[in-house]
């Protein structure tokens, strides 16, 4: 994460990349500039040796192209496609790969702008959607697909695994094989939205997800100081994704390149000290009398075989995403949220300090009321993000909230 891709000999001897805060590129030759154009829109195969140059920003810069390609060696991925948002990530991968009358089939819950987007947006351009919950079984799915009006067209799936707020957990490898299933001439893609869990806990590609998508927001900016998002697959996948995304506009500029490179350096420590200090708080929730129930990774347990065995096959950690079930309503959550001091009142996820928050009046405000019930995105449950203060500060914090609930 500090040298991959970067050669100090191309920018005056510079350690660091610096910032190519250019909008343009200058070519050798008109030749040249003509030669990146035919590659940058497609219109002929690059050469066996040809290497794409830089050309506009909206296209390519190397604060982005170096990021790309060391994100792309977390998830061992051919490419990777970085964008001004998670949301950007996420709209332009489901602009690309369905169209008018196509079926997309997703998990629920997913986060709340995802929802939105979906119930929202994509209906506006005819596109029809299928959610389905942790816990359906591969037989109901298909069946479920097969009796949807369009399901003859079911051409993508989005997943959410662990999702938020509610960490329940999808099996990716069934995800891909219903894909397989239902792939006619044209791939049934297979997106998953990996952002709880970060590059470091949980490698869709490797569980046969074709794309993964990121809100770079969260975990890989890691310092709640920076909006970005990210794509990743193969580089067929990733070639339609950016060239949306050139057309679209919604590529990360150079400034937003350079912080998550910074924030890439540290990633692995940063999160390794989020999931200690979130097994601390989970572990002093889950007897505190007035928490009714906790959704962390590490309780999932072997009395749930299906969720148990995806735990153990999909995951690399618990995480550091903790909800739970404040024992009464709104009124007592939200006691227990105003009465915090050191953790911040504040939605957002995966950055050195932590967050609380109220997902049904928050972040999942936009879900259908009746979705959130069945989510169990009540009143009652509070999202925790645990950042890397001393476990302790944080303990002290979250007890005397809860003794003012
Ligand atoms: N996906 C998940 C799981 C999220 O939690 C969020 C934001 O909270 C997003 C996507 C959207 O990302 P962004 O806010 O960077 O657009």
């Amino acid at each position: 994460m500090m040298s991959y891709g970067y050669d100090p000999k191309l920018s005056q001897g510079a350690v660091k990349c610096p910032i190519f805060q250019t909008s343009t590129f200058m070519f050798n030759s008109a030749e040249e500039g003509k030669a990146f154009f035919e590659l940058a829109y497609g219109l002929r195969e690059k050469g066996p040796s040809e290497e794409m140059g830089l050309i506009y920003s909206r296209l390519n810069n190397p604060d982005l192209e170096i990021l790309e390609n060391r994100l792309t060696l977390w998830d061992k991925a051919e490419d990777a496609a970085v964008f001004e948002s998670g949301m950007s990530a996420i709209s332009t991968a489901l602009l690309e790969f369905l169209s008018p009358g196509d079926l997309l089939v997703h998990s629920g819950p997913l986060y709340g702008g995802t929802d939105h987007f979906i119930h929202h947006v994509l209906t506006k351009f005819g596109i029809q959607s299928l959610g389905f919950k942790a816990g359906t079984t591969e037989e109901t799915l298909i069946k479920q697909i097969e009796a949807h009006p369009n399901g003859d067209r079911f051409k993508m799936m989005l997943i959410e695994t662990p999702a938020n707020p509610t960490n329940s957990l999808i099996d990716i490898e069934m995800c891909a094989r219903i894909a397989k299933r239902f792939t006619k001439e044209e791939k049934v893609v297979v997106a998953v939205d990996n952002t709880y869990m970060g590059p470091l806990w949980q490698h869709p590609i490797q569980h046969g997800a074709d794309l993964v998508l990121y809100s770079a927001t969260k975990y890989i900016g890691g310092h709640s100081d920076v909006v970005a998002g990210a794509c990743l697959g193969s580089s067929e996948l990733i070639t339609r994704i950016k060239t949306l995304r050139t057309f679209l506009g919604n590529m990360a500029g150079p400034w937003t390149g350079w912080l998550l490179m910074r924030s890439l350096e540290t990633l692995k420590i940063r999160m390794e000290q989020q999931a200690i200090n979130a097994k601390i708080i989970a572990d002093y929730l889950l007897n505190h009398p007035k928490v009714e129930h906790v959704y962390y990774l590490g309780f999932i347990s072997k009395e749930d075989p299906v969720e148990y065995d995806i735990r153990q096959r999909q995951y690399e950690s618990d995480g550091a995403m903790i909800s739970f079930d404040v024992r009464g309503g709104e009124k007592e959550a939200f006691a227990f949220l105003n009465n915090l001091t050191l953790i911040k009142l504040a939605v957002s996820l995966g950055g050195t300090e932590s967050l609380a928050e109220h997902p049904a009046t928050m972040t999942h405000a936009d879900v259908d009321p009746e979705d959130r019930r069945v989510l169990s995105i009540t009143e009652k449950l509070v999202r925790l993000s645990i950042g890397v203060e001393n476990a302790d500060d944080l303990i002290w914090d979250i007890e005397q909230a809860l003794e003012k609930v």
